[in-house]
């Protein structure tokens, strides 16, 4: 018998995400034959209990995507137990193991990382941690690059590094991994995709929830730890990166890191005009007045709710060309995009008054929808004496043959990570060298401001950010986009 233990399993992250992605796959068909789903958590309730928690939040969800269906819920609750267990515990750890036998385990942890060092001991302990067993780790594993090592060295000890998949979930969404199909699944773009040819690229989350109760863990991170060192990176690493050699989770892997490694430290003396900090004071956000950080903390604090930063990659494809990136809370809106800002054409033949040569952009969308689009430049119809030009969207995700039309249904990042955790597949996890050096920047950065007392620049609660994130771009003769695909 295989089977999925959800530590954590009746927390906001399992009941919203975890088992709603779950049911999705029992529902398409795509559970392991057989795979038991075990939560496991110190409450004292019955898995009756549990399995009628999970099952109204399923189906709230389920339904909002019109996809709940009575036969596919009565297989997962099938499938379904709980288990009360402190997890920190090899001895309270004894009974799951007893439960799930010597099949394959997948363990996935849904808990406050501060708690996996003694949970992956634990579970050594108990014979969890055997070589058909596997562990899936949330972020953020760390807040800096001394604790990560600290946790992941606890790891090592328990799992070897090909039984540990290190959670990205912006990994698991379809439009990332699109993005590695276009560029290496076809030769259009490879060759433009370098600094003869682009000028700038921009990766944008903006998030437009506060931090609101979520701040005693908010506020020891930033959203430099909660969002850069991660999720932009990642998407930073899957654009810059060089081809591989192939799809093996090692080879693609290898060349994140490569990137990463590329990555131009940011020095004390650079982290003033290179990044900016900013912190939400209150507002209107989404048609609602909004407290800033500061009344929501109940106390003063210097963390930052927003950032961004010009990256450069100093290698021979990336040189000259700059990587901004922005996330923060409180924005106006929730999105997150790549844009791949082309150069403009050399010498424009065109009259600049009636249309002029805009610059190519691509723009790799992930929220609120996911498209990625390609603007290119057109002859405006008509019988007019001077040629005018007007730029077209074209879609490239979905296309217009039909065939390769949009799915029924955005799924869940998770399922699609759930799915590969639990066959063992890697690729769309982060290795250790990769999370190691990500945390090597942004320590950097980090350090950088706490050395130089960098507090946060104030913005008002449903904007862009303070005017200093936009002041990093203008100073470059660049703008943030701030077009709708
Ligand atoms: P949460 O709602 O606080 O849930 C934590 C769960 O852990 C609870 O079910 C708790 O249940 C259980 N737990 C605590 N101590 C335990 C122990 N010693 N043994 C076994 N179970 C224990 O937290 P969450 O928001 O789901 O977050 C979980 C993890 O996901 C964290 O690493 C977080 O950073 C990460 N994450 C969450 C989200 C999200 O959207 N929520 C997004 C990204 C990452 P009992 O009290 O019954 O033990």
């Amino acid at each position: 018998m295989a089977a999925l233990i959800l530590f954590g399993g009746g927390g906001d992250l399992a009941m919203r995400m975890l088992l709603p992605s779950l049911y999705f796959l029992e529902h398409d068909g795509l559970l392991p034959d057989g795979l038991k789903i075990i939560g496991a958590a110190r409450s004292e309730e019955t898995a009756e209990d549990y399995v009628a928690k999970v099952h109204e939040a399923v189906k709230a969800r389920a339904e909002q995507d019109q996809a709940w269906d009575d036969h596919s819920w009565t297989r997962m609750k099938a499938r379904l137990d709980y288990l009360a267990v402190d997890a920190t515990s090899a001895d309270s750890l004894k009974p799951l193991k007893d439960k799930v036998g010597d099949g394959e385990v997948t363990s996935f942890l849904a808990v406050s990382p501060s708690l996996y060092g003694r949970i992956v001991t634990a579970m050594k302990a108990a014979g969890l941690a055997e070589r058909n067993c596997r562990i899936v780790l949330e972020k953020p594993v760390g807040r800096d690059l001394k604790s990560f090592l600290e946790i992941d060295d606890a790891v090592a000890h328990a799992f070897r590094e090909d039984q540990v998949f290190r959670i990205d979930h912006y990994l698991g969404k379809e439009t990332v991994q699109n993005l590695t199909a276009l560029r290496f699944g076809n030769t259009i773009f490879e060759p433009l995709w370098n600094n003869l040819t682009i000028d700038h690229v921009q990766i944008t989350i903006g998030e437009t929830v506060g931090v609101g109760d979520r701040w005693p863990y908010y506020d020891e991170y930033g959203a430099l730890r909660d969002m850069l060192q991660n999720h932009m990176l990642q998407l930073l690493c899957l654009v810059a990166m060089e081809p591989p050699s192939d799809l093996d989770p090692e080879s693609l892997r290898n060349e994140k890191v490569k990137v990463l490694r590329s990555l131009r430290p940011i020095t004390y003396e650079e982290a003033e005009r290179v990044t900016v900090r900013g912190q939400y004071v209150a507002g209107v956000s989404e048609g609602r007045p909004a407290k800033g950080y500061i009344e929501e903390r109940g106390a003063p604090s210097d963390t930052e709710t927003f950032v961004a930063i010009r990256a450069d990659i100093d290698n021979w494809r990336w040189a000259g060309v700059p990587f901004f990136m922005r996330t923060g809370k409180r924005l106006p809106e929730k999105r997150t995009e790549i844009v791949i800002q082309f150069k403009p054409v050399p010498h424009s033949i065109f009259d600049d008054e009636e249309g002029e040569a805009l610059a190519n952009r691509m723009i790799i969308e992930l929220q609120p929808e996911e498209d990625i689009s390609l603007t290119v430049m057109n002859k405006r119809p008509g019988l007019d004496k001077r040629m005018q030009l007007q730029p077209i969207t074209m879609s490239l995700s979905w296309g217009v043959d039909g065939k390769s039309a949009a799915p029924p249904r955005r799924r869940i990042a998770y399922e699609r990570l759930l799915l590969d955790a639990m066959a063992g597949d890697s690729t769309l996890f982060v290795r250790r060298d990769e999370a190691e050096q990500a945390w090597k920047w942004v320590d950097e950065v980090a350090e950088a401001w706490a050395e130089s007392g960098h507090k946060p620049d104030e913005y008002v609660a449903g904007t862009w950010g303070p005017d200093s994130a936009d002041m990093l771009m203008i100073r470059t003769g660049r703008d943030w986009n701030t077009t709708d695909v």
